[in-house]
């Protein structure tokens, strides 16, 4: 008998399973895909020797975390890499918004709008530990930093529209704000897509966003190899289909998303709470092309040759309708992209002076078009002359995506939409989210709190009730 079995060896199934191990409990993960990683791994998508993540890029979230940033990743052959400027926003006429590691560079880029930004981060990064450990746990927890927490909320709890205008006077320091709270996948005039861009921008100079050097793969390997160092052990290409399959076990949990429990789990679980797990939504998927180039971006921006992670898609007000579009059915002629070139700091990641680049729009759930001629259109309004240095591409919509990795239900990147309600009940509205109403089953999966990002959060959190509850 073991003490506890994980389904999914996501980064959220490796750090429950890295949890209890810790505490001296026998732990065995069960992982579908050949490889472990879910939706943080690298393969050559392109071309032989380009190196490309085909999910997860940049980890801002990962060296920002509690429980990851104290894990010795580095004894398992995890390398931080930090770009230069962790984000570039392009804008028309060769120009570009950035941020820097140093807040008080970035804000003097921003001009007149300098001040307002200091104000708005600095208080989070200077509390950054703190911060961190209130916004990746559950929104319901009762805050320890009142006051930080009451003034982060007061601002988070706007739209994004709504706190750029009543913060910001400039259209550049506007979208910045638009790129970052993007991130969310939400249309920026709902809320919490604001809370998403404000975390992102303050762990970027709290923690970075940094790469690992290798690949993404490389950080859930490090994962991996510091469960075996525990004792733990993983099975891959074992796909579960229902619990009654398992080894048995006095604690299961599941890296899997709310309709995915239901189908594993059947019977065992209570016919409400099935229901409720049954009226999960997901939110807008992403349509992710890697490309293999001959060299790099030839970006107009300075400043976007330098960054690792590149935010396409102009002003506030573009990117809000891009956003908008998915929620209605449609793709944006000019949509919202996210590109990553890890590149610019781990050259390890194609031959040398080539590149392995990869970016993303959202799109709506399931959506079966075909975007990569818009990305592509994307990049090439501020870098003239892209489309001659691709030397292959690789696509992967929403259907791919899943297909590459089960829990991207309908291409979606965060087991869930990140709405309001979906954020305070995720995936259910309890203390204990993390908790199923049957004995010894537990969720640890992106749909419940934090939510998505690589994290491992989830997976602490949950593993932390198995072990108060099972393991008293
Ligand atoms: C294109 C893309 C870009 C992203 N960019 C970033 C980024 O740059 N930074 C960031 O922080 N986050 C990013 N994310 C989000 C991040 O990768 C996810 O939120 C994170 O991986 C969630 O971790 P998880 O463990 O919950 O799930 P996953 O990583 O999805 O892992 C779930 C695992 O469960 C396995 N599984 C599913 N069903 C079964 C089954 N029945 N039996 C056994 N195993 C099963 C899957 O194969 C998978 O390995 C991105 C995601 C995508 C797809």
């Amino acid at each position: 008998m073991l003490d506890a079995v994980v389904v999914g060896a996501g980064p959220n199934g490796l750090a429950a399973a890295i949890r209890l191990a810790q505490e001296g409990l026998s732990v065995r993960v069960l992982e579908a895909n050949p490889t472990v990683g879910g939706a943080a791994r690298t393969e050559e998508a392109t071309l032989p020797g380009f190196l490309h993540d085909v999910g997860s890029s940049v980890y801002p979230m990962a060296v920002g975390s509690p429980f990851l940033s104290a894990l010795p990743l580095g004894e398992h052959g995890l390398e931080w890499l930090h770009p230069d400027i962790c984000v570039a926003h392009p804008l028309d006429k060769g120009r570009a918004v950035s941020i820097l590691r140093d807040l008080d560079e970035t804000a003097d880029e921003l001009g007149r709008d300098g001040a307002s930004y200091r104000k708005l981060i600095r208080p989070l990064v200077r509390n950054w530990p703190t911060f961190a450990d209130h916004v990746m746990d559950s929104p319901l927890r009762i805050p320890r930093a009142p006051l930080l927490m009451a003034r982060f909320g007061r601002r988070a709890l706007r739209s994004t529209l709504g706190l750029a205008d009543a913060t910001f006077d400039t259209p550049e320091a506007k979208a910045l704000l638009a790129g970052n709270a993007a991130h969310s996948g939400l249309p920026l005039h709902h809320v919490p897509s604001a809370a998403v861009g404000l975390v992102l921008m303050a762990a970027a100079h709290a923690r970075g966003w940094p790469v690992p050097r290798g690949g993404a793969g490389r950080l859930t390997e490090a994962l991996a190899s510091l469960l075996s160092s525990l004792g733990g052990s993983i099975e891959t290409g074992r796909r579960v289909t229902t619990l009654d399959e398992l080894p048995p076990a006095r604690a299961v949990l599941l890296d899997l998303t709310p309709h995915q429990v239901v189908r594993v789990a059947g019977d065992r679980l209570p016919e409400a709470y099935a229901r409720d797990l049954g009226g999960w939504r997901y939110g807008p998927a992403a349509f992710k092309v890697d490309w293999a180039l001959d060299g790099p971006i030839p970006w107009e921006a300075e400043a976007c040759r330098r960054a690792g992670t590149v935010h396409l898609g102009g002003s506030l007000e573009e990117i809000a309708a891009s956003e908008q579009a998915p929620w209605e059915g449609k793709v944006s002629d000019a949509p919202y992209v996210l590109l990553t070139q890890p590149g610019v700091v781990d050259p390890s990641r194609a031959p040398e002076g080539q590149h392995a680049v990869g970016a993303y729009c959202h799109v709506p759930n399931g959506w079966d078009g075909d975007a990569s001629a818009l990305i592509e259109a994307q990049v090439t309004r501020y870098a003239p002359g892209f489309s001659e240095r691709i030397l292959a591409r690789t696509i992967h919509g929403p259907a791919r995506l899943e297909e590459w990795n089960a829990n991207l239900v309908g291409g979606d990147i965060n087991g869930g939409a990140l709405t309001l309600s979906q954020t305070v009940g995720r995936p259910v509205l309890s203390r204990h989210p993390w908790r199923t109403p049957t004995e010894g089953l537990y969720v640890c999966s992106a749909s419940t709190p934090p939510g998505g990002g690589v994290h491992g959060m989830c997976g602490y959190h949950a593993a932390n009730e198995a072990l108060k509850h099972t393991f008293g």
